[in-house]
């Protein structure tokens, strides 16, 4: 039978950020910044480094980042 890995996805919970910028300074890949809320938003919810996702969830402040 054939392996099928389920497919992870970035997110971000818009309620709870506080527009740090520090997921966007770590992965400009994956998160940008919409200046006009003040907020993260996800550019690639499919994601990519998983090291510089590892490393953004564990720095954003509202923890607010999730990817599973
Ligand atoms: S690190 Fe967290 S709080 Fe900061 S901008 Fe990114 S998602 Fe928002």
């Amino acid at each position: 039978m054939e392996e099928r890995k389920t497919m992870k996805q970035v997110q971000i919970n818009q309620e709870e950020c506080i527009g740090c910028g520090a997921c966007v300074e770590f992965c400009p890949d994956i998160f940008a910044f919409n200046e006009d809320e003040n907020k993260a938003y996800v550019i690639k919810p499919e994601g990519g480094n998983e090291d510089c996702i590892e490393e953004a969830m564990a720095s954003c402040p509202a923890g607010c980042i999730s990817y599973e």
